[in-house]
């Protein structure tokens, strides 16, 4: 993918004195020049332990041959995939027996809410009899996408928010069957902030135009996130999995008080593996700290990306790739995290939570 951001990089060339008018302007997409540092690499095609990837969406799992998939998560040692796009009812029940016919204990499935309706009478009864349905057919857990609070609306047209109390039977039911729920809400912060030279997250704005947010569209970032809080601290007895690190791995001291607060949340780092790559030592402390709230997501299905994964986790390399520019125009170190921790962010964190996954599977 190339973008041309010309303004941008000849702002940054152009405080080069030395630079004549004659010397070519280059695009920052373009801008990747080999590194003359020599260290030690250690390269991870295949994570060390076997491992469930808790954030993962296959949205064509009721049919078809699964067996394609399979070979490559036994490539990376992707043991068990959570599948959280499994909607409910009979689509539902095809991906689960689909799934459960060709490769036994490979594939856990998240059901999801249809909030069509929201509002109207019976709406809130049933969908929690769907739900407990969902489960009986096979659903593990449930997935709440980022449309409630982005996009999700009552029947009188108003935004519902995270923390509408009509939601409250679905996330006590959860509590109740002992599922967990993991949550997307809201996006990156700086999705929220001005398009401009500061932003980290300027060159994902320009490729990926349609993200970009404002406080009114649909309401500011603190309070989309805000809700969040608020929902999780009022359903203590239900496991909470904060998807993306609830957007804080970028805030590790604000994460661990968040953290401390609400001890029914976990979290899962799908998508900013760069955070962490990018303070390896702060991040291997707050790892050590909550090991045992910390789950492997990757969210979007590009098996090569998980590389820069297992590379951050496992290793001490320095200043690697990243996989994405629009993501991190910023080099990769690792944490290298100790073997105990690994295997709980690999797979003990998920047995422990998710119902329903093999144990034997996976080593001790
Ligand atoms: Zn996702």
């Amino acid at each position: 993918m190339v973008v041309r951001i010309t303004g941008f990089i000849a702002l940054l060339l152009t405080g080069f004195s030395s630079l004549t008018a004659q010397q070519p302007k280059i695009d920052f997409e373009q801008y990747e020049p080999a590194s003359t540092l020599v260290v030690p690499a250690n390269p991870r095609t295949k994570a060390v332990y076997p491992f469930i990837d808790v954030h993962n969406h296959q949205y064509r799992m009721g049919s078809g041959n699964l067996e394609s998939l399979v070979t490559e998560m036994d490539r990376l040692n992707l043991k068990v995939m959570v599948n959280l796009s499994g909607g409910n009812g009979d689509g539902l029940k095809q991906m689960v027996a689909n799934a459960r016919t060709q490769y036994p204990g490979r594939f856990i499935i998240f059901a999801n809410l249809n909030f069509t309706g929201i509002g109207t009478a019976g709406w809130i009864e049933n969908t929690v009899k769907q739900l407990e349905a969902d489960v009986r057919n096979g659903a593990n857990g449930l997935k709440i996408f980022k449309n409630l609070g982005f996009s999700v609306n009552d029947a009188a047209g108003k935004r519902v928010t995270i923390d509408d109390p009509r939601l409250d039977p679905v996330w006590a039911k959860c509590g109740e069957l002992k599922i967990p729920v993991l949550i997307h809400t809201a996006d990156p912060e700086p999705f929220w902030d001005e398009l401009d030279n500061d932003n980290e997250r300027l060159l994902e704005l320009y490729t990926h135009p349609r993200r970009k947010r404002s406080a009114a569209d649909p309401a500011p970032w603190e309070t989309l996130i805000g809700e969040q809080h608020r929902m999780f601290k009022k359903h203590p007895g239900t496991t909470f999995i904060a998807a993306h690190f609830g957007w804080y791995a970028n805030d590790l001291g604000k994460l661990d008080s968040l953290l401390l607060a609400m001890p029914n949340v976990m979290i899962e780092f799908g998508a900013v593996i760069a955070e962490l790559g990018r303070q390896p030592r702060a991040a291997a402390a707050f790892f050590n700290k909550h090991q045992d709230r910390i789950l492997f997501g990757k969210d979007s299905w590009v098996p090569s990306e998980y590389a820069t994964y297992f590379r951050v986790l496992e290793t001490s390399d320095e200043y690697f790739p990243y996989h994405k520019k629009y993501h991190a125009f910023w080099r990769m170190y690792g944490m290298g995290l100790p073997d105990a921790i690994l295997k709980k962010v690999y797979f003990k964190n998920a047995l422990r939570i998710i119902p329903g996954i093999d144990r034997s599977l996976f080593p001790e």
